[in-house]
């Protein structure tokens, strides 16, 4: 396997042992604490960062080398151990740190890591800062300290429970705690199976945990995705379960399992959610332009509205910021609400879907049902940015009666249903997501595409 080391907006990813090295962990930590320093006026103020990880092995190389290069610049790092990714979003702002950073992969396999950037918002830095941060790790031109002025390193446990805390500081507790919900929680023996089965003990769940030691080993695919959940699917029907939850191994994505054990599809993590919080309120929701419409249904029925944005957390947590929406997040499975964090969170996904469980009394198929379904289909091919431009200057013709939204990519809207082109920030990739409350209508826009890529691309 050889793949380039993928420097994006949030981060770098890439391949233990093979472009992701102790030595370029340690100058990326340099780079980001002289950045830190440059936004901060560095020197005068002690500035600090703490840092969490998910489970996978090489996360501690990482941490450590990634701890040099901060401390090197002069900057204290506060050592979360292993927690979730919003974990570390809502520990920095707690203890004002003035950036964090989470050794984590997200979804991909366990040869993988990556070390993500999170600004003192909570929130991965938007484009322009983003550019900053990469020009310092590239211009190698540090500010290393002198002896007395070294960064110090120290060590936090209570990431977890300041987490559980939080989230159930905003649904009714007792409520739940009457339900005795049976569920099943799969982690995939990530970093979200420790604080998962205390959140749900502490609600009084009869919880079945599979998968569930921050081993990093991860048991399947740890993409929380319908091949990859068979096992929870199956422990659900076995248990008689009510409800079969999966996370992702950094815990912000959520995937759910109805009672008769079938995977509802990761878009309804979202929309149950947004079920939920439109029950109590009205106000603004913000997704992004490839997430389902099911969300403007639920938003309408309560007289709310949907702001989309290009894809990407750091994008949508903005637009939430800006708007004051009081939901958003993405059709991957990762649910936002500001009062916990700009971040998606799979801790707090869990405990809006059994909040809404217990105040309707109703089953997870049934709130499925009530929210109806969309036929949607997601695909991907070879091109790069010429042809990508080309694919979708000819659409835009095809489609000349659509509404067009171009923030990113281009997305066409019609009554019956949407679709939207855009390319990979990382590679030459392009992306198409098409939905439609009709199959035909949804295969008919498929089949466009098809047919001006088979004459730009060939
Ligand atoms: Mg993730």
């Amino acid at each position: 396997m050889s793949e380039e080391l993928i420097i994006s907006i949030s981060g770098m990813r890439g391949i233990i042992g093979e472009n992701l090295t102790a030595e370029i962990a340690t100058e990326y930590g340099c780079g980001f604490g002289t950045f830190l320093k440059d936004k901060y006026g560095g020197g005068e103020k002690e500035l600090s960062v703490c840092i969490g990880r998910d489970s996978r092995p090489s996360g501690e190389m990482l941490r450590e080398a990634v701890t040099s290069g901060l401390c090197s610049v002069g900057i204290d790092v506060i050592d979360l151990g292993i927690v979730t990714t919003p974990g570390v979003g809502i520990m920095l702002r707690e203890l004002k740190c003035e950036g964090g950073i989470v050794i984590t992969a997200s979804h991909n396999p366990s040869q993988y890591n990556g070390i993500k950037l999170l600004l003192d918002n909570g929130i991965a830095p938007q484009a322009a800062e983003a550019e900053k941060i990469k020009s310092c790790y590239f211009a190698k031109d540090f500010s290393l300290v002198d002896e007395a002025n070294c960064g110090r390193s120290t060590v936090n446990g209570e990431t977890n429970d300041f987490h559980i805390s939080k989230v159930l500081a905003i649904i009714d507790k007792d409520l739940i705690r009457q339900k005795s919900f049976h569920v099943v929680l799969d982690s995939v023996n990530g970093a979200g199976g420790v604080i998962g089965k205390k959140l749900l003990a502490e609600l009084s769940c009869k919880v079945v945990a599979i998968n569930d030691e921050p081993t990093g080993d991860f048991a399947h695919t740890p993409e929380p995705i319908a091949e990859n959940l068979t096992g929870l699917c199956e422990v659900v029907k076995k248990e008689r379960a009510h409800v079969g939850f999966a996370q992702d191994p950094d815990a912000d994505r959520l995937a759910i399992v109805d009672e008769a054990g079938v995977f509802i599809g990761e878009e309804y993590t979202l929309a149950l959610a947004a079920k939920y919080i439109f029950s109590k309120q009205s106000g603004s929701a913000a997704v992004n332009l490839s997430t389902s419409r099911m969300i403007d249904d639920i938003a309408a029925k309560a007289g709310g509205r949907v702001y989309r944005t290009a894809v990407g957390e750091a994008n949508v947590a903005g637009a939430m910021i800006e708007h004051n929406c009081v939901i958003g997040g993405e059709g991957n499975g990762g649910v936002i609400d500001l009062r916990i964090g700009p971040i998606r969170d799979s801790l707090l996904s869990i405990v809006l879907v059994l909040q809404l469980m217990a105040e309707t009394g109703k089953s997870i198929s049934e709130l499925v049902g009530e929210i109806g379904s969309y036929y949607m289909r997601k695909d991907k091919f070879t091109a790069d940015k010429a042809m990508a431009e080309q694919i979708i200057g000819e659409a835009k013709k095809i489609f000349s009666d659509a509404k067009v939204d171009t923030t990113d990519g281009c997305r066409f809207d019609f009554e019956g249903g949407w679709l939207h082109l855009r390319t990979s920030n990382t590679e030459p990739i392009m992306r198409i997501i098409v939905e439609a409350k009709d199959a035909g209508i949804a295969q008919k826009y498929l089949d466009a595409v098809a047919g001006i890529r088979q004459e730009i691309v060939g």
